[in-house]
């Protein structure tokens, strides 16, 4: 069943003239369309929408979108990439949730399209609701890839855009959303719009880290480079957060690795976790000892790529690259995998857990940036006496820095006014009935930021009213307002976000 009608309970806050329209026979109200698109990969938010529209073409989402606009008391519409947000980002409480990745399933210039010119190189053009993982496996069979990732692809090219996409490529290319040359819009006026930096900038830059709150991307053209074949990886293990912290600095200044990241080892847990097996088992019981001799030991990884036919120097130029850090001796380990193994490495976790039932469970994540500045009082203040302390960690833990001048300050995305900020990633995985532990700690953790003079900005924001948003865009809120008088003035869009209709 999926034509709506007037004895169906979830309709009766949409206008029954919906039902004329020719997108009627794509708008899906049985049980099983809505229960989907009232939950998302956190596992703590349940919203209802009154409607599921299953678009079969760009078009679809354009009429959509522009009957509530003309409507005299407009409903809300929210798109849903891979509704992989953790606190209801992606619903519409009695609108209508466009499924993007419906249009996958379509010809209809959604795809994923390579192509050169002589300004911009190589680009692919890609569908809003296409995920990373297909992206990166289309443009390797042109040689090419993306230049800057997440850790996980099985996200959503509109879902990432819409927020920054970081990863440990970040500090070299900067976000996804600085390696993006144009996009197609359909704007909360039911306008279709294509923009760049050169057209509709404003558009262009409000949508790039816009949180879904000034139109839906259909499509996005997105910066191409020769994909390399294998990858050297590497981690080495730390007790002493600053001899960590300034080899990781020291890393992202200077030319030569791709991607470097870093993660939190403490309370017994195992060195190795979803987002990436990578300690061999003969390695694992010296590890988790180092970690309760020292309570806390952190992991730099870094990665570098190459190509096996050309490049017989590898070895030699990663050991120059890393002369001269300060990790404990004797804890290093090194892997050689294939470029997508790497870009991927996610995946093998999430299917363990899969099998096991353990990756549907409510994920209560904080997200944050953290002025250079502040990350040794972050230390001190939130991995030792919040996090060890209290010792209820259930997943892991992320921190590696990356530089400010590589983000557009006139995107949307919101980021700390220092050159240097770290990311900080709590991916707490937890029981169906004690993620509220977590989220409270990570309450707790907001608050000794405040108190502390720390100047960290929520990554993937959440709040509940208007004054903590007024305060997460600080001298942003002014245009990010004005932005959204222009493109959504009757506030359809994303409202799962909750910026524009939370309470005072
Ligand atoms: P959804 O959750 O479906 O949507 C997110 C928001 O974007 C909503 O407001 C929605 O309305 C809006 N939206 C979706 N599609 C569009 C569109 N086409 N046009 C306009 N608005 C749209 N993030 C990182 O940056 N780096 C990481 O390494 C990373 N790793 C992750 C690992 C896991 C396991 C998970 C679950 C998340 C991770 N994330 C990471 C976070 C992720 O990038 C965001 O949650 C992202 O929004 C998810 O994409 P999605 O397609 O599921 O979006």
């Amino acid at each position: 069943m999926s034509i709506i009608g007037k004895s169906n309970p979830w309709t009766s806050s949409l206008p029954h003239e919906l039902q004329s329209l020719d997108i009627a026979s794509r708008l899906h109200v049985d049980s099983e369309a809505i229960k989907l698109a009232s939950r998302d990969f956190g596992k703590m938010v349940q919203t209802i929408p009154s409607a599921i529209l299953h678009p079969s073409s760009i078009k679809d989402i354009t009429t959509l979108v522009k009957f509530s606009y003309n409507c005299s008391v407009p409903f809300s519409v929210a798109a849903r990439g891979h509704g992989h947000s953790v606190k209801g980002q992606a619903m519409a409480e009695s609108g209508v949730v466009v499924d993007m990745t419906s249009l996958n399933n379509y010809g209809n210039g959604t795809g994923i399209r390579v192509s050169w010119n002589p300004s911009l190189g190589f680009y692919a053009d890609v569908g809003g609701g296409q995920l990373w993982i297909d992206v990166l496996m289309a443009t390797l069979e042109h040689g090419l890839a993306p230049v800057s990732w997440t850790d996980y692809l099985y996200l959503t090219v509109g879902g990432t855009i819409s927020n920054a996409g970081i990863s440990g490529q970040s500090f070299l290319h900067g976000p996804q959303i600085s390696n993006v040359y144009e996009m197609d819009v359909i704007t909360g006026k039911g306008e279709y719009v294509t923009c760049s930096k050169h057209l509709n900038s404003e558009l262009f830059y409000a949508v790039l880290g816009g949180l879904g709150q000034f139109g839906i991307i259909t499509r996005a053209r997105i910066a191409l480079d020769r994909g390399p074949h294998r990858v050297k990886w590497v981690r080495m293990l730390y007790h002493d957060f600053s001899a960590f912290t300034r080899d990781q600095e020291h890393l992202i200044s200077i030319n030569g690795l791709d991607y470097i990241e870093g993660s939190v080892i403490m309370n017994q847990s195992p060195p190795n976790n979803w987002r990436s097996s990578f300690f061999p088992l003969s390695d694992q019981a010296r590890i988790i000892s180092l970690s309760n001799k020292h309570g806390i030991i952190y992991c730099l990884e870094v990665v570098k790529y190459y190509n096996e036919l050309s490049n017989d120097t590898i070895d030699e130029e990663l050991q120059g690259l890393l002369k001269g850090l300060n990790f404990l001796q004797g804890f290093m380990f090194k892997k050689d995998v294939s470029f997508v193994d790497f870009l991927n490495r996610v995946r093998s976790g999430e299917l363990k857990l899969q099998s096991k039932g353990l990756w549907d469970v409510p994920h209560p994540w904080l997200n944050l940036f953290v002025p250079k500045s502040s990350i040794m009082d972050f230390n001190d203040g939130v991995f030792i006496n919040i996090i060890h302390k209290q010792n209820k960690t259930t997943g892991p833990i992320l921190v590696y820095p990356m530089h400010q001048n590589k983000w557009d300050d006139r995107m949307s995305a919101v980021i700390p006014d220092e050159e240097t900020f770290y990311t900080i990633g709590l991916l707490h995985s937890s029981g169906v009935n004690d993620w509220e532990v977590l989220d409270q700690q990570n309450k707790e953790i907001l608050q000794f930021c405040d108190k502390a003079g720390i100047k960290a900005k929520q990554y993937l924001p959440h709040y509940r009213t208007k004054k903590e948003w007024m305060n997460h865009f600080d001298s942003k809120w002014d245009i990010f307002q004005q932005r959204k008088a222009q493109f959504d003035p009757k506030m359809i869009l994303s409202p799962g976000q909750r910026i524009f209709n939370s309470v005072l």
